[in-house]
């Protein structure tokens, strides 16, 4: 099978993002040993896509366009595909039930509605993260045109678990495909230490991050399940080897469906006590089924008011080193554990910002504490660079005490420096 790669997007041509969807695409088809002969970048124009469409559907089978899916004007891939398919869009049923889904209570703009109409007789490839779906239409000669969303956080998922495994079954290969996941490992670390295996088309290992994660989806093709399983067991194994103890789990959903079966396992429950994160600790602990049996107490104390009244932290210390600090955020871990009769207390304070840093304390701050009878262990986040958003601090300041809690559980360090872990 002959293929090539459309990226779409003016901001590539313009060199304002670099082109990585191409290479994960490129990296999943040679994987399949499927021939990319051609690669390309069109800018958001519909007469040149149309263009780089006509030339491509002439010359090969499978064309995988990027971006261009969602629901501003110049979006337009699908349309254009549409066009030159002779596929006439139409509401795709299913996405439009997900796309609702996804609003929820939240008004949806007229725009998002373009999302779900897609040609008609393709197939939709749900998007996990975002809006917008993406989908495999496949003309009457057999030509295909793969449609997958720009963000390479939506466009990787879609990738290895939607379109993979379907040209998987048209070049008759069987797919097997593992994910680890690993907490608190920059991707570019995690890459000079892959580096043996990375080079490697069979099995395919490949590093991605999103929501402050690395992952790692190894991929092996053969003739039947039991071989592609053999072939990419060792390479699972020896990336774990390769990464050491920040691998949290593989096949896994996240941080939290980890630690709440190890501490199943040993009998034992985590309270809470939360102050920037609102609750978010608490909610991931509670998404976890059979959480009952190891989650009895969450507390928000978002005020210093509560954090005293609630937790007994102590005016005089609020007044000395303030809500957000280490002596705190120890304390609500301690004392959430004591008040709660709970084996482990966790405690986050911080600034998620956008607003409300200060020199000393600047947007991103948090500080993490986890507790047992004996001691209590500190995380610290420090912006680093580039603010990363008030939904990514808190999001990542609630992975940082699950990881805490996981390490603990299984007896390994529990405090890390930036420096020792790269990027916090
Ligand atoms: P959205 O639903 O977010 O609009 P989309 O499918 O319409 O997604 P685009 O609007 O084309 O995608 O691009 C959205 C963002 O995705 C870009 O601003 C860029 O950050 C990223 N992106 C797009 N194409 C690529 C690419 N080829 N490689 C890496 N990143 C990309």
């Amino acid at each position: 099978m002959k293929a090539e790669i459309i990226a779409v997007g003016t901001e590539l041509l313009l060199g304002h993002t670099i082109n990585s969807d191409a290479a994960h695409v490129g990296r999943a088809l040679s994987a399949l040993g499927i021939d990319v002969y051609h690669s390309c970048v069109v800018g958001d124009n519909p007469h040149r896509l149309e263009e780089v469409l006509r030339e491509g559907l002439e010359r090969s089978d499978l064309l995988i366009t990027t971006g261009g899916l969602g629901p501003t004007e110049d979006d337009l891939t699908k349309e254009t595909v549409a066009a030159v398919l002779e596929m006439p869009l139409e509401e795709h049923a299913d996405s439009l039930v997900r796309l609702k889904e996804y609003f929820g209570t939240r008004p949806m703009g007229p725009n998002q509605y373009k999302q779900v109409l897609l040609p008609r007789g393709s197939r939709a490839l749900p998007n996990r993260i975002g809006t917008a779906p993406g989908c495999y239409a496949r003309r009457a000669d057999g030509r295909a045109v793969a449609m997958l969303p720009g963000p390479p956080r939506e466009l990787l998922p879609m990738l290895h678990e939607q379109l993979v495994p379907l040209l998987a079954e048209q070049t008759q290969a069987c797919i097997c495909s593992h994910m680890i996941r690993t907490f608190a490992q920059g991707e570019g670390d995690a890459a000079l230490r892959l580096a043996e295996l990375t080079g490697r088309a069979n099995p395919s290992t490949a590093t991605y991050a999103t929501d402050g994660e690395m992952f790692v989806r190894v991929t092996a093709k053969a003739q039947d399940a039991a071989a592609a399983e053999a072939l990419a067991a060792p390479v699972v194994a020896r990336v774990q080897e390769l990464l050491g103890d920040v691998v949290y789990g593989v096949d896994v959903d996240n941080l939290e469906s980890v630690v709440v079966p190890l501490l199943m396992q040993r009998g034992q429950s985590v309270a809470t006590a939360e102050s920037c994160t609102g609750g978010l600790l608490a909610k991931r602990l509670t998404d976890v089924p059979g959480a009952s049996a190891v989650f009895q107490t969450g507390l928000v104390t978002y005020a210093n008011s509560t954090k005293t009244r609630l937790l007994g932290v102590p005016e005089a210390m609020l007044a000395r080193v303030g809500a957000v600090s280490e002596e705190v955020a120890r304390h609500m871990a301690s004392a959430v554990r004591q008040r709660s009769g709970s084996h482990w207390g966790l405690g986050i304070t911080g600034v998620a910002g956008p607003d409300g840093g200060t020199a000393e304390k600047p947007v991103g701050l948090v500080y993490i504490a986890l507790a047992d009878d004996r001691r209590t262990w500190l995380r610290v986040m420090r912006p680093q660079g580039r603010y990363m958003g008030r939904a990514w601090t808190r999001h990542r300041a609630a992975s940082h005490a699950l990881d805490m809690l996981r390490r603990a559980l299984l007896g390994l360090p529990v405090e890390m420096t930036a420096t020792a872990r790269g990027r916090f």
